[in-house]
């Protein structure tokens, strides 16, 4: 396929006519395309970035965030502390840079939405949506990390987490015949893993979709309160607009959707409101041994008995580009440094936090604000101190948390649980990133405080649905891309019934 998949590049204004088109291609975006299209529906998925090909990925970290991110990796979200906000722009979306790590939507978060809004419990049955993950997770090969590949930080982590006594496990990813590469973040070179560039995208074509790379959606058309169709704007400079006589499916991501929404003038409910994430912190730790974080499955394991307190642990996989820039020191140190490179290991923790923040498009894309409360920097120092504990469980001789105003190197495992309890109270003393999103559009049966029903349809404009994790009513405390997957086809099976 070329870099524009079925798009007809060309001088002309592209016109096209389908019952359902589909914006983003990304997890909600390919899993609709794909249920849609075997629903036997004439799908047309619009993706603003370019179709890559597994052999077209490249090995070195920055090249991949220009290749495949969104503002190549610099997009930020505002507040006391500037936070990364990293998503994909490509076919595919981030799940061709995604980590391929895979949960279920844990029943505690499903009961909890369904406290808090009991049509939901109706709605969105949650054997329905055990039903897709069971099909979801067959079809992109869901299994737990091959210890045959893990490598050793992935081995180290299990090490670390069984001297602590905290519950861990290998962790399941949707790979087929990973050789451990450890390039999952620029993209598998080998197409080992079933992002869905190479798994739900191909599948929606052969049952009949089309697929236009290349095409960005700046507007939603609507006439007399129904969604008919989208405009927008070519890579190759020129217009396009197609008319959809079933239903707009916005599945752009939980950044862009609502900036799409706001930008259309559908500014109905609280749309761009709610966004909530799992802010990530990292910590590094020097082994005697050869560690070689780059080596072996991306993120094979994962440290999962803090999840009641809004902590989830899991071995990194960045390239040693990425991991030198996380050294600690600088001058000769550092490269003192660089030459150890292959002891360090970096694992990080995934903090579910309850901040709420806001998006808004702007000239540059799209703003986010957000700031961490009081509660969430309690569980960043919580996080980093296990981290600190299970490297050093694990072996480690010394660790770098990177928190501002402490010390750069740490050999004293006592340390981190003074730092948990003094620790910087400042958002701006740490770095971190945040890689999964929700809420902005979110679903419920009360129009004031919701964007979609119960049934991913919008509101206030008939004909529209939203499919991707603006919909979730809070974060999940676990990696969403599946939880994502699923009630994105629940989704295309509220459009197909229409
Ligand atoms: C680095 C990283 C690692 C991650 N690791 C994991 C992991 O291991 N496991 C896990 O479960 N989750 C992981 N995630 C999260 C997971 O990948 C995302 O939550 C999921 O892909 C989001 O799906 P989505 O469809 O909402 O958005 P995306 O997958 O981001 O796709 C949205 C697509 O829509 C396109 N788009 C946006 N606006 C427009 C427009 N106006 N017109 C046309 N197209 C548009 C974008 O270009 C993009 O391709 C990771 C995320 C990142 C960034
Ligand atoms: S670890 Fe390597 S081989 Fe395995 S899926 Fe990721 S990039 Fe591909």
């Amino acid at each position: 396929m070329s870099a524009f998949g079925d798009a007809p590049v060309g001088d002309r204004a592209i016109r096209e006519h389908v019952e359902v088109v589909i914006v983003g291609s990304g997890a909600a975006g390919a899993a609709a395309g794909r249920a849609l299209a075997r629903a036997g529906a004439r799908v047309l998925v619009l993706e603003e970035g370019p179709q890559v090909a597994p052999e077209g990925f490249v090995a070195d970290s920055f090249g991949a965030m220009a290749q495949l991110y969104r503002d190549a990796g610099a997009a930020v979200a505002r507040g006391p502390l500037l936070i990364p906000i990293i998503q994909g722009r490509c076919v595919g979306g981030s799940t061709v840079f995604n980590g391929a790590i895979c949960w279920r939507l844990p029943r505690d978060v499903w009961e909890r939405w369904c406290a808090a809004d009991p049509a939901l419990a109706e709605a969105l049955p949650f054997d329905a949506i055990e039903r897709a993950l069971d099909e979801i997770e067959r079809d992109l090969g869901v299994a737990p990390t091959d210890p045959a590949i893990a490598g050793r930080k992935n081995d180290l982590m299990a090490r670390g987490a069984a001297a602590l006594g905290l519950e861990g496990r290998p962790i399941r990813r949707n790979v087929r015949g990973c050789e451990g590469l450890g390039r999952c973040l620029q993209g598998c070179p080998r197409g080992h893993k079933r992002s869905m560039d190479a798994s739900f995208l191909p599948e929606a074509r052969a049952a009949g979709a089309r697929l236009f790379a290349g095409c960005r959606v700046d507007r939603v058309l609507t006439r007399a309160g129904r969604a008919v169709g989208v405009r927008g704007v070519t890579a190759w400079g020129g217009r396009f607009e197609v008319e959809a006589t079933r239903a707009v499916v916005l599945a752009a991501s939980a950044v862009q959707t609502p900036s799409l929404l706001r930008r259309s003038d559908i500014l109905h409910g609280p749309v761009g409101d709610g966004f909530c994430a799992h802010p990530g912190v990292s910590v590094g730790g020097r082994f005697d041994e050869p560690v070689r974080m780059w080596e072996g499955a991306t993120q094979g394991y994962e440290v999962i008995g803090l999840r009641g307190e809004g902590l989830k642990f899991e071995a990194l996989g960045f390239g040693a580009e990425i991991l030198a820039m996380r050294l600690p020191g600088v001058g000769a140190e550092l490269a003192r440094g660089v030459a150890t490179l292959e002891q360090w290991a970096e694992w990080g923790a995934a903090v579910r936090a309850e901040a709420r923040g806001t998006v808004r498009p702007s000239r540059a894309g799209s703003t986010v604000r957000y700031a961490l409360g009081d509660g969430d920097l309690a569980k960043v120092r919580r996080g980093v101190r296990v981290l600190g504990e299970l490297l050093f469980a694990a072996g480690a001789r010394e660790v770098s948390i990177g928190v501002h105003g402490w010390p750069e190197r740490i050999a004293d495992p006592s340390a981190l649980a003074r730092f948990e309890a003094d620790g910087p109270r400042d958002a701006r003393a740490y770095a971190m990133a945040v890689t999964h999103m929700f809420g902005t559009c979110r679903m419920g049966s009360d129009p004031r405080t919701s964007v979609v029903r119960p049934d991913f349809r919008h509101h206030a404009v008939d004909a529209l649905f939203v499919a991707d994790s603006s919909v979730f009513p809070s974060n999940t405390g676990v990696n969403p891309q599946n939880a994502i997957l699923a009630l994105a086809t629940l989704c295309a099976g509220r459009v197909a019934a229409r």
